[in-house]
């Protein structure tokens, strides 16, 4: 799970990396309630997952007059087609140099790849393929509490003593965090001291129950109902919705859509198995999206009887138009108890898709 820059700093800070005094805000307005002590200049940062987000527009200088006009335009804009519900307003530092220092983990090696350049700021990527001289690199098992003398010697280079406490703080970060990633581009000296001016941390999923952490996402009321049936449920934002059984019949259910123009409402896998009963909730459930002009159901019988799909998607007696393309167990039975009630067929699947994607237009 990748965290937020504002929530890796956070966890930076708790493990005594310095960061810039700084606050999270939801509206323009929070800008003066939340930052006490506003300073004169501040950096406006955009709290979005994408990377490259500073060229990308994620970032704004203001100060105390413009900050709050500035603020508003950037909760307007989309980075990189993401929209900006979160800014980290934050001081201004006055930068002297960037660094660049970054823990990964190396699955070749099984250790732990530190790397650190004292040309950061810039897209490391790039850096290292035009000057790899200028990255230096050491791996350290993980087993090893702290990075040795010498590597740390190594690893920095002409830079300050600070930027090793920095580095081997960070270190501890990726060890008690379960990082994948831990990230500081770039760390800065300033006369105030050296800072991580940007944070990126991205802790293990497999590690996220021992670190105590739930998916800090809200469900929506479809989703917590999808999760009590056992469905694997996405929404998406499009028109069509979309029931299959296994992850990858629907998926490529999804794909057609798209190949066709189409747009999806969302991800529905009803999983092995499903009865009569499973299939009403999920028809029921993406019938509920509000955006859902068509819903395409997409079974193949296995375990799960046609017959018992048919009676599902008839009791579930929603408005919506139903496109069904079903095959396999009782495939018969299940085509002729919807033919009696006018149920559109068709046995291909790309058929089925274009006639979802036709109806939704
Ligand atoms: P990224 O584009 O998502 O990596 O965003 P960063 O947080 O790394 O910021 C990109 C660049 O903006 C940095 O490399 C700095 O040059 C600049 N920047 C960010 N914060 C500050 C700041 O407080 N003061 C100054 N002068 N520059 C900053
Ligand atoms: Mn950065």
């Amino acid at each position: 799970m990748k965290l937020m820059e504002y929530e890796a700093k956070s966890v930076f800070a708790e493990n005594g990396i310095p960061v810039p005094r700084g606050v999270v805000i939801r509206s323009p307005a929070e800008l003066a309630a939340k930052f006490r002590d506003l300073p004169r200049e501040f950096v406006l940062k955009a709290q979005v997952e994408v990377g490259g987000r500073g060229k990308a527009g994620g970032i704004v200088m203001a100060d105390q007059a413009s900050g709050e006009r500035m603020a508003a335009e950037l909760f307007g804009r989309t980075i990189k087609g993401v929209p900006v519900h979160e800014i980290l307003a934050e001081e201004k530092l006055s930068i002297t140099h960037e660094y660049y220092a970054s823990i990964a983990i190396d699955r070749a090696t099984k250790c732990a790849l530190i790397l650190f350049t004292e040309e950061g700021g810039v897209d490391i990527e790039t850096l290292a393929r035009e000057r790899p001289e200028a990255v230096r690199k050491g791996a350290l098992p993980v087993l090893m509490n702290r990075i040795p003398p010498f590597m740390e010697r190594n690893l920095l280079g002409k830079a300050p003593r600070e930027i090793g406490l920095v580095l081997q703080k960070l270190y501890q970060v990726f060890l008690r965090k379960d990082a994948m990633l831990a990230e500081i581009n770039p760390l800065v000296s300033t006369p105030q001291g050296v800072f991580a001016a940007d944070a990126k941390l991205i802790i293990d999923d497999n590690a996220l129950k021992r670190q105590g952490i739930t998916q800090n996402r809200d469900l929506s009321e479809r989703e917590r109902e999808a999760e009590k049936h056992g469905f694997s449920y996405v929404e998406l934002s499009g028109s069509i919705g979309v029931i299959g059984n296994g992850a990858g019949l629907t998926m490529a259910t999804l794909d057609l859509i798209g190949f066709y123009g189409g747009k999806a409402a969302n991800f529905l896998d009803v999983g092995g198995g499903a009865d009569q009963e499973r299939v009403m909730h999920a028809v029921r459930l993406v019938a509920g999206v509000p955006t859902v002009k068509v819903i395409i159901v997409n079974l193949l019988g296995g375990i799960t009887r046609c017959d018992d799909v048919a009676r599902g998607i008839i009791e579930a007696g929603v408005r919506q138009t139903i496109i069904v393309r079903l095959a396999g167990t009782n495939e018969a039975e299940g085509k002729a108890l919807l033919a009696e009630q006018g149920y559109r067929m068709l046995d291909s699947m790309e058929e089925a898709v274009r006639a979802a994607v036709e109806v939704a237009k």
